[in-house]
């Protein structure tokens, strides 16, 4: 069969059940499989055969909603893990460890920032940050000779700013290191880094993918070209034999193709156990169904929402990469070009006091930490997630006290302009 396209993946990509098989993927609820000598589960511990044995490393279910995504991100291996955090940790920590360096863009999901400025920090990680917008020789100079990867976000939550992945890619490349790059919000639909010179994609599934704000969840995705043995020195976890698991060296046994989720697989979750819950998966694999259509709309609501908010007296500016003034339009051009993503960043005139204001009004977008979600949210940084920073240190981030985080959901596009628009006369009105 031709290679098929991504909205028939979106519905059928993973699970190909046999005659008589349920027809929807069935969430195996168990801990742990029966086998009946011990060489057979022998086996499965030297990773010689193919099978499960304990939850906490790999479940069925879990692994048809991950050759789902891989197909969709047109990888070679994947896996699902419990959140997009844990995915963050693994995809660096697998090829990374304490006295190595990490390049990233500076512009990020804050979790991951902290991820690696603090705690990875802790772990003997260092990461230099580099905004995606820096010079050639900036970012060469990023680069250190104990550098293991480059990481960067396709669409940056919540700056909005679109990452150029054949750049930074090709820089990674001519230093031996793989690019990492966080698609969550551009969603394998809307962009695919792989075909741009990415190795390893992650994602937080909980946003997009599930899209119904059921399941908190993470995925890391191999594009299995990464030549780890041609970087031998670079990559002894992958390329030297693994002490801990019966002296396997990944790159030989499992190639290009399988290495990098196999090692992740056999050491990282079976030491650090995050792996989805089977519950989750199955309701990540629902959320999956539908992508292709409610990535549509929620892009078509977000240049709507956009466009009516660029031309607001209230509104002091707008950020979408899909707005034909914005920064990125042309770099989203590139590599969005069927759409970016539903969420757009405003700032309201008036700062810190006229956004909250503004924001108690709307009676659609609900106010929530969560983005990317099929009903509409929204939220104040200055007042919730960065409410420890100063106004100073908040436009040092870019996220100033009038910036509100606009995730337009599946809704009407009509509504929520009509809900926008009353928000800010009757805010004025309680002025
Ligand atoms: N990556 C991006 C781009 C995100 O927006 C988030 C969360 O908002 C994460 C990673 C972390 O994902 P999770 O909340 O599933 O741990």
């Amino acid at each position: 069969m031709s290679k098929q396209r991504i909205e028939t993946i979106c519905v059928q990509g993973g699970y190909h059940p046999g005659n008589g098989e349920p027809r929807q993927i069935p969430i195996v609820q168990s801990t742990t499989f029966k086998y009946d000598t011990s060489e057979h589960m022998g086996r499965l511990f030297d990773l010689e055969a193919s099978g499960y044995f304990y939850t906490r490393l790999q479940n069925p279910t879990n692994d048809s909603v991950a050759a789902k995504i891989a197909e969709l991100e047109g990888g070679t291996a994947a896996m699902l893990t419990s959140s997009g955090q844990a995915a963050s940790f693994f995809a660096v920590f697998n090829i990374a460890q304490a006295g190595d360096h990490v390049v990233s863009s500076a512009s990020i999901y804050g979790g991951t920032f902290n991820l690696f400025a603090v705690t990875m920090k802790k772990m003997g990680i260092d990461f230099t940050f580099v905004s995606p917008d820096c010079s050639d020789e900036e970012l060469e100079a990023a680069f250190r000779p104990n550098t293991k990867a480059v990481f960067g976000e396709t669409i940056a939550n919540p700056a909005l700013t679109v990452l150029d992945i054949e750049r930074f890619a090709d820089a990674a490349h001519r230093h031996g290191v793989p690019l990492i790059v966080d698609n969550t919000f551009a969603t394998p639909v809307n962009c695919r880094p792989f075909e741009w010179g990415a190795d390893i994609v992650t994602h937080s599934t909980t946003k997009y993918m599930d899209g119904h704000g059921a399941a908190v969840g993470g995925c890391i995705v191999d594009s299995g070209r990464f030549d780890w043995m041609a970087h031998k020195d670079k990559f002894p976890g992958l390329t030297e034999p693994d002490d801990s698991y019966h002296g396997i060296t990944y790159a030989e046994r499992f190639g290009n193709a399988g290495a990098f989720i196999t090692k992740a697989t056999a050491q990282l979750m079976r030491d650090f156990g995050a792996i989805q819950s089977p519950q989750n998966a199955f309701l990540l694999n629902l959320g999956l169904e539908s992508l292709h259509l409610r990535i549509k709309r929620h892009c078509e609501n977000g240049q709507a929402v956009a466009e009516f908010l660029a031309g607001h007296p209230d509104v002091a500016w707008v950020r979408f990469p899909g707005l034909p003034g914005d920064k990125y339009y042309k770099r989203a051009q590139k590599y969005l070009p069927n759409g970016s993503c539903g969420v757009v960043s405003f700032g309201v005139k008036g700062g810190r006091q006229a956004a909250e204001a503004f924001m108690k009004e709307l009676k659609i977008a609900a106010i929530e930490t969560h983005v990317a979600d099929a009903r509409t949210c929204c939220l104040h940084p200055a007042s919730s997630t960065h409410r420890q920073m100063t106004d100073a240190e908040l436009a040092a981030c870019g996220i100033g006290p009038e910036l509100v985080r606009y995730s337009c959901g599946i809704e009407n596009a009509a509504d929520l302009i009509a809900d926008l628009d009353q928000a800010f006369k009757a805010a004025k009105k309680a002025q």
